[in-house]
């Protein structure tokens, strides 16, 4: 029998590819999604395949899954800050509702859980780059603290449900991630900029653009979630991310110039609230658990997301 694995979030851009790839390693994938930030087109090659089935639920209600389930990952959350300044309420829901409903049902069926937590737990870091035991600068009522505080509580969570009923629990806390399958209107910086660029319109650089992101393409971000759940049974927080560093103006420069057709400009815009300064994965851990290492450079990554925003706009009429 193959393994069966329930997947939250499963039509969004993170939760679609672990669906791909829990699916051609033969799992049983149970797909939940209630398209608030996510959409069937992630996931529609899947549909009529055997050992796939997606049902369209709100995870912050009682979940009901029939017969055993060997795996959870709980990556239902709006995940970009314009998403979650959008929908504030849902966004703190699924982090502390959604959870619970998840960990009781990881506790009814004897499942082992991963639960997507992100570097947001870090907020504005005062530690850089920022390892696992850095208890993080977060304002708790600014706009952005929704989802920071959601995840905060949804690692709470899982820590008691670990310590009390004894759940196997992952806790992985996901850096900047990008790459086929994001949204082009979700906010955030790499869609944003591929976008504009691509439509000639100016990039939009918030603030002075001396910030700093670390991202990581999404398929290294799956090969560490995977070997998260089944390579290790530590139960504490682990950093996933691409440890290169690059200032958001240097970004800009880097997307204009692996799309040298683009007429487009920079723009500079003010400053969200919050936004965090610097941000850099500390990754030791994850690489002496897991013996993983992002592969995939910066430039191959750029290159493969522009080739399918690129595709995404010429089937979308403008
Ligand atoms: N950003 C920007 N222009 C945009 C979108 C985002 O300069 O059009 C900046 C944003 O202020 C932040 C960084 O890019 O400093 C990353 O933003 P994103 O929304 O991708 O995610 P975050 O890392 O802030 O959660």
């Amino acid at each position: 029998m193959p393994k069966r694995i329930l997947i939250t979030g499963a039509a969004g851009f993170l939760g679609s590819h672990l669906c791909d790839r829990f699916w051609e390693e033969g799992f049983e994938v149970i797909g939940l999604d209630n398209f608030s930030t996510g959409s069937p087109d992630n996931i529609a090659h899947l549909f009529g395949r055997p050992r796939f089935t997606f049902l369209q639920y709100d995870v912050t209600n009682f979940i009901h899954v029939p017969g055993p389930l060997d795996y959870i990952l709980h990556f239902a959350s709006p995940a970009s800050p314009a998403d979650y300044l959008r929908i504030p309420i849902q966004t703190l829901k699924v982090g502390a509702l959604g959870t619970h409903k998840c960990l009781g049902l990881a506790r009814a069926k004897g499942a082992t859980i991963l639960l997507a937590s992100t570097s947001e737990v870090y907020g504005d870091p005062l530690v850089h780059p920022q390892p696992e035991s850095y208890w993080g600068n977060v304002n708790p009522i600014g706009l952005r603290g929704v989802y920071d505080e959601a995840k905060r509580f949804m690692e709470a969570m899982a820590m008691a449900y670990h310590r009390t009923h004894g759940v196997s629990i992952r806790i992985a806390r996901i850096f900047n991630t990008y790459g086929p399958r994001m949204r082009l209107d979700d906010g955030r910086v790499l869609p944003n900029f591929i976008g504009q660029a691509l439509r000639n319109e100016p990039l939009t650089v918030y603030g002075d653009g001396s910030q700093t992101r670390s991202f990581c393409y999404v398929d290294d971000l799956v090969e560490g979630i995977f070997r998260l759940l089944l390579h290790t049974d530590y139960p504490y927080p682990v950093n996933l991310g691409n440890p290169e560093e690059v200032s958001i103006l240097q970004f800009a420069r880097e997307v204009l110039e692996l799309i040298p057709t683009s007429r487009s400009t920079i723009e500079f815009r003010p400053l969200p609230e919050d936004d965090p300064k610097v941000r850099r994965p500390d990754i030791r851990l994850a690489h002496k658990l897991l013996g993983w290492y992002p592969q995939v450079s910066r430039r191959e990554g750029l290159q493969r997301s522009i080739a399918y925003f690129k595709e995404k706009l010429s089937s979308v009429p403008s």
